[in-house]
């Protein structure tokens, strides 16, 4: 049984990038492909912490995302009218850097995008794998320009819809959770340092919870997170007047802010769809990170984190050990963790959705924001 020495990465998100980084630091040859031609991803924000940067600065781009973003104190509860409730400050910095940051998500694409570049990392765009073949020792790939290769493994890390899940695990596909995301940037008030989470039941009948995130000096974007029974779908020209309507009721910086949802092209409306997977996330010699192997609600704004988390894990398990004894590893420290963050988020949705039923939100979120602050 040999080290790893060539690495397919299926997936040019943020894992794929940032588990490319890590293995090319490693001294591991690894190449990318990504379906997406253009590479684009959506306009909204991200909001990350404290192991979010931690890990990125493990692959020398802590300070690039934060000089890309805008950090802020911690988060905040506050009542429908806009009163805080608690305040969750951050750590008051890791590694020298702040803790939580929010940040646009074409900014986070950019920060990986140029490392990659700058790094020399082979990545093909408007591609993707037709069919793959796993031989013992290596993994043979045929791809969608015609063009084949053969990998030591193959890293799945193509998202929550991901390809290379389902010719492994068929039967493993997201369960919509009852909750949709809406999303949408709008200008940020000079004195805001918080990322505020309102809480409570507004007039409107929808029911849910809503807040927003600084992402630069002068932006911030807001989301709410709401009930949708059915798994509507929305037609395009109304989402604004949606997503208003879900708002109604909302006092404080919020419903101020709200008034401004008026461009239906610029909400960002996703229904919440989960995909944890058991142990393991590897079958021979193929392994899924990020959102391909646990995907889970937003409310704990943990995503992001969780894959850079994995792909710094990842290259450092490849770098030391030979492949089974490197993926067994990598479970061991990876699981439990995103395990934790995948049920407590969803636990989170559903004592949104059956409030007879809740515990204590405030309680549960800052219990697990301490949890990840230590390493991993
Ligand atoms: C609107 C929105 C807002 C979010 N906000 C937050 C937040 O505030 N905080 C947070 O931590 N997380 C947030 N998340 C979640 C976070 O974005 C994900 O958890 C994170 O991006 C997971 O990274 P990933 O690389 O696994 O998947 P992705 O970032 O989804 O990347 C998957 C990549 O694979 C590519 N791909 C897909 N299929 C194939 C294929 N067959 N072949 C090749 N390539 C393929 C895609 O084009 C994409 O580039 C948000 C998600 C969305 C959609």
């Amino acid at each position: 049984m040999s080290k790893a020495q060539n690495i397919l990465v299926v997936g040019g998100g943020v894992a794929g990038l940032a588990v490319a980084i890590g293995l090319h630091n490693k001294g591991i040859k690894v190449e990318v492909v990504e379906r997406d031609r253009d590479w684009k991803v959506y306009h909204v924000g991200i909001i990350v912490q404290a192991n979010f940067i931690r890990a990125l600065n493990q692959l020398g781009v802590g300070q690039a995302a934060v000089e890309a973003g805008y950090p802020f104190r911690g988060a905040r509860f506050m009542n429908q009218a806009g009163e805080v409730l608690a305040e969750l400050p951050g750590d008051p910095a890791v590694d020298g850097l702040p803790s939580d940051l929010g940040l646009t998500r074409p900014a986070l694409h950019e920060v990986l995008t140029r490392e990659v570049r700058r790094l020399g990392i082979p990545v093909r765009l408007g591609v993707t794998f037709e069919c793959f073949e796993d031989k013992g020792d290596r993994v043979d790939v045929t791809f969608t320009d015609g063009t084949s290769g053969s990998y030591d493994l193959v890293i799945g890390c193509d998202g929550n819809y991901s390809a290379v899940r389902k010719v492994l695990w068929p039967e493993a596909t997201p369960k919509f959770t009852g909750q949709g995301v809406w999303r949408y940037n709008v200008p940020k008030p000079v004195d805001l340092e918080w990322s505020d989470i309102y809480i409570g039941e507004p007039h409107s009948g929808f029911n849910g919870k809503a807040g927003y995130c600084p992402l630069t000096a002068t932006e911030m974007y807001i989301f709410a997170v709401i009930e949708e029974p059915g798994n509507p779908r929305f037609a395009p020209e109304t989402l604004a007047d949606e997503m208003r309507a879900r708002l109604v009721g909302y006092g404080g910086i919020l419903g101020d802010s709200a008034k401004r949802i008026t461009d239906p092209a610029l909400v960002v409306y996703r229904p919440l769809e989960a995909c944890i997977m058991p142990d393991p996330w590897y079958k021979g010699r193929v392994v899924l990170i990020g959102d391909a192997a646990h995907s889970a609600t937003p409310h704990l704004g943990q995503g992001a984190a969780m894959a850079v988390e994995d792909a710094v894990v990842l290259a450092e398990e490849l770098a030391d050990k030979d492949i089974d004894r490197a993926l067994r590893s990598f479970m061991d420290r990876r699981f439990e963790r995103a395990r934790l963050v995948g049920t407590s988020s969803i636990r989170l949705g559903e004592w949104e959705m059956h409030p007879e039923t809740a515990g204590d939100p405030v309680e549960l979120t800052d219990t697990i924001r301490k949890k990840l602050a230590e390493p991993v």
